[in-house]
């Protein structure tokens, strides 16, 4: 979805919703809660076609997410 078409429709109607640094626009936004004080955000993409929706974590916050949550056994 990253690169702008939407996997369950295919269409190219995305919207993306940085992650934000704006305080207003962070108690909306999609987070984790890391520390006693530390949240990350997620960039978000929308497609306006279906409503599908997918997340991501910013690269530099995934060290953060591993050292927090196990990893899935496969
Ligand atoms: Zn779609």
């Amino acid at each position: 979805m990253k690169n702008g078409v939407c996997p369950k429709c295919k269409s190219y109607d995305i919207l993306v919703f940085e992650s934000t640094n704006d305080e207003r626009e962070k108690k909306l936004a999609d987070c984790e809660k890391i520390g006693l004080l530390e949240k990350i955000y997620t960039k978000r993409f929308v497609c306006c076609n279906c409503g599908y929706t997918e997340r991501y974590f910013e690269d530099r916050d995934l060290e953060k997410l591993k050292k927090k949550y196990k990893k899935v056994r496969g």
